[in-house]
């Protein structure tokens, strides 16, 4: 039988775009439809934006900093229509750089949204099209909790394109998104509220990053309640009244949900496919990205295996080796480096201290070495931000099991770092290694005592 297509990708974001691509490149004809933009929630509302927001919020503490080094600077303004205009210039330009790459590999994109019809069509703009694989590219969404008043409330999508910055926010959730936008929005002169439901914020990260971000958002200026849920929203004027779950009240400029993100499956025609769907929408996979009709792939964060554009990428370049390169190939999905870009941010990899205690002999086999301390650049700078950094080691084996830094650059640090651990590198290899000096990573190679 003869298909339209070898492959058809439905979207065109970080894993899809990838697959579209390397396949193509080993001689697969291969179709993508993207319903929105090229690029996906990484390029265009997601991770780029996100850090371009980080970088212009960051500017109003480095402004107060500078007086330390002898600097002396006028009253700072902020123009927010600035940053948008230029943000999405950027995004542009990515946005086009991505479509110019795909079409340079022989990938035909069709700039619609694409529904299966069964496990070898796909309906696209009213045509039915036929591809001998489909692979489900399509991402996830943000999801806000069904409670009165919800209509009211944006999410990370609409906050890349607020009209003006309001005089305050209260943001809903403990995760990377919401910790994330409270410390743009807090930078941004925002009075800045963060609810989350839990004890602590960042569930799953180690206990101590948990609690020293938290006390480093507060010392900035981030007011935020835990335990504490939004159980209404109203609007009154400009204002919005918000119910918690305590039974107090208070008025905001906006409330913003970031309260995870689920997979968007609804209404793509799976069901006419034979595919199963989890329990939250997701499309589980094999350890090839392969669904069970065999005929139809996933990669992603439709898959909710983890929901990261690198690692989407990965699951992505894996299909087309195992598929059109005949190299089959998987992702190892148990460590991964990652890093939360809060004020200040967080990088991490390998285990938290919890989980290598739980994994080691009798919660006994482990060795932390950390330290708080304020970086240099604060010594001058008159900032009272302090840094952290975390090692868990194997007592057994002597292997770093869990690197976890809190503070300036610690997202650029944990990508070298995480070769190291990735690699297995034990304690004694760390040692080994020369210190650069003066940096703030050094302490990672230079700890002597474990934590009695
Ligand atoms: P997360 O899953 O990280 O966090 C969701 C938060 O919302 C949690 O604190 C959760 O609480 C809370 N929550 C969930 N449901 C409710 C509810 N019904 N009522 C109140 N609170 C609720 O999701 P995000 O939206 O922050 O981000 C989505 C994903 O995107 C992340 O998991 C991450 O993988 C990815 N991402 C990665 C970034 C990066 O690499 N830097 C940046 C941004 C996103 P609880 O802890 O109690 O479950």
């Amino acid at each position: 039988m003869s298909f339209d297509y070898d492959l058809f990708v439905i979207g065109a974001g970080s894993g899809g775009v990838r697959a579209a691509r390397m396949s193509a490149g080993y001689g697969a004809r291969v179709g993508v439809a993207e319903e929105f933009r090229v690029g996906g929630t990484c390029v265009i509302r997601g991770c780029v934006p996100k850090k371009l927001f980080v970088y212009a919020s960051h500017y109003a503490e480095l402004f107060e900093e500078a007086a330390g080094f002898g600097w002396r600077v006028g009253a700072p303004e902020f123009n927010w229509p600035t940053l948008l205009a230029n943000k999405d210039a950027e995004i542009d330009r990515l946005n086009s750089i991505y479509i110019k790459n795909l079409e340079a590999s022989g990938v035909e994109i069709l700039p619609h949204r694409a529904e299966l019809v069964d496990a070898q069509t796909v309906r696209v703009d009213g045509r039915e099209l036929s591809a001998e694989r489909i692979l489900i590219a399509v991402g996830a969404t943000p999801f806000i909790p069904d409670i009165p008043g919800r209509a009211h409330a944006i999410t990370s999508n609409e906050a890349f394109h607020l009209d003006a910055l309001p005089p305050s926010i209260t943001i809903v959730g403990g995760g990377y998104i919401a910790v994330e936008f409270a410390g743009i929005f807090n930078g941004l002169g925002v009075e800045t509220t963060l609810v989350y439901r839990g004890d602590e914020i960042l569930r799953g990260f180690d206990d101590e990053v948990r609690a020293h971000v938290h006390a480093e958002m507060v010392k900035k200026g981030v007011t935020i309640k835990t335990q504490t849920d939004i159980v209404e929203i109203a609007q009154s004027g400009n204002v919005y009244e918000v119910s918690f779950s305590d039974g107090s009240r208070a008025g905001t400029g906006l409330v913003m949900y970031a309260t995870g993100r689920v997979p968007n499956t609804a209404g793509l025609g799976l069901e006419n496919a034979g595919v199963k769907l989890g329990a939250g929408g997701e499309v589980p996979v094999d350890d090839h990205s392969q669904t069970n009709i065999a005929s139809v792939y996933a990669v992603g964060d439709v898959t909710a295996r983890a929901q990261l554009t690198p690692v989407a990428i990965r699951e992505g370049a894996a299909f087309a080796e195992t598929v059109y390169n005949n190299n089959p190939s998987t992702v190892d999905h148990s460590i991964i480096p990652t890093a939360v870009f809060s004020q200040p941010p967080i990088g991490t990899v390998g285990m938290t201290e919890a989980e290598a205690r739980a994994a080691t002999q009798a919660g006994e086999g482990v060795d932390i070495y950390a330290a708080v301390f304020r970086p240099m650049k604060h010594t001058l700078s008159g900032s009272a931000e302090k840094t952290l950094m975390k090692l868990i080691v194997c007592r057994e084996t002597d292997k770093v099991l869990g690197l976890h830094i809190v503070g300036p650059d610690s997202g650029e640090m944990i990508q070298a770092f995480g070769v190291a651990v990735t690699m297995g590198a034990t304690k004694a290899q760390f040692d080994a290694t020369i210190a650069v000096h003066p940096t703030a990573a050094e302490e990672l190679v230079t700890f002597k005592q474990p934590r009695g």
